[in-house]
């Protein structure tokens, strides 16, 4: 007999971040993104913490569209910064998506100053069969003095992993997620959907 493969949602529209958790639940789930399940809604993420704000997203999904769901949101912490860019990560230098701007502020921030320790957290938050879940990953570092590296996106030409002593631009995918918040994150969502 045919086993129906379950659908789920990742409330991404983002391909890297799609093809990833559509490997490691190869088999089991078909994940569906949001223009597949015809969701153009501009989703607020207003909550104070990362766990909120993939909670709102989760919950939005599942209460609107019908569907089993999960969502993710990441923030990089620096020490010196009391947890700044946190949240705020995407936008920390205005609206709009400019890492090169965001990396430009951050370094500005962080013009003398020692203590660079910094960790990126990602929180995933599941809604199945009517209960939530939450998981998370999380990557020490530091800030690096100045960018390097080809790889990657977002702050990884300045962040360097405590692990690997490299910065995650200088580091190839695999590399990166096997050590990577957002990778300890899926792994942590993959076991518990494969159970
Ligand atoms: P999101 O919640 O995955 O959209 O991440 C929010 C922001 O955090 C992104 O816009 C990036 O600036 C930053 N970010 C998230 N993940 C990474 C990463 O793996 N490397 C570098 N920056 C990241």
């Amino acid at each position: 007999m045919n086993k129906e493969i379950r659908k789920l949602v990742f409330a991404t529209n983002n391909q890297h971040k799609l093809e990833e958790a559509r490997e490691i639940t190869a088999g089991k789930f078909e994940i569906l993104s949001l223009t597949d399940i015809g969701c153009h809604d501009d989703i607020p993420e207003t909550a104070p913490t990362l766990e909120g704000n993939a909670l709102i997203k989760a919950r939005w999904i599942h209460d609107r569209y019908g569907f089993d769901c999960f969502a993710d949101d990441t923030g990089l912490m620096v020490d010196a910064l009391d947890g700044a860019p946190g949240v705020h990560s995407a936008r920390y230098a205005g609206p709009g998506h400019d890492s090169e701007a965001n990396m430009e502020k951050l370094l500005e921030n962080l013009d003398g100053v020692a203590d660079r320790k910094a960790h990126f957290s990602t929180a995933v938050a599941l809604i199945m069969d009517g209960s939530e879940y939450l998981f998370e990953g999380r990557v020490d570092g530091t800030i690096a003095e100045t960018p390097a590296g080809e790889n990657g996106f977002g702050y990884d030409p300045v962040f360097v992993a405590d692990e690997s002593g490299k910065r995650f631009a200088e580091m190839s995918s695999e590399e990166k997620n096997a050590i990577s918040h957002r990778g300890r994150a899926m792994s942590k969502l993959a076991e518990f959907l494969s159970k």
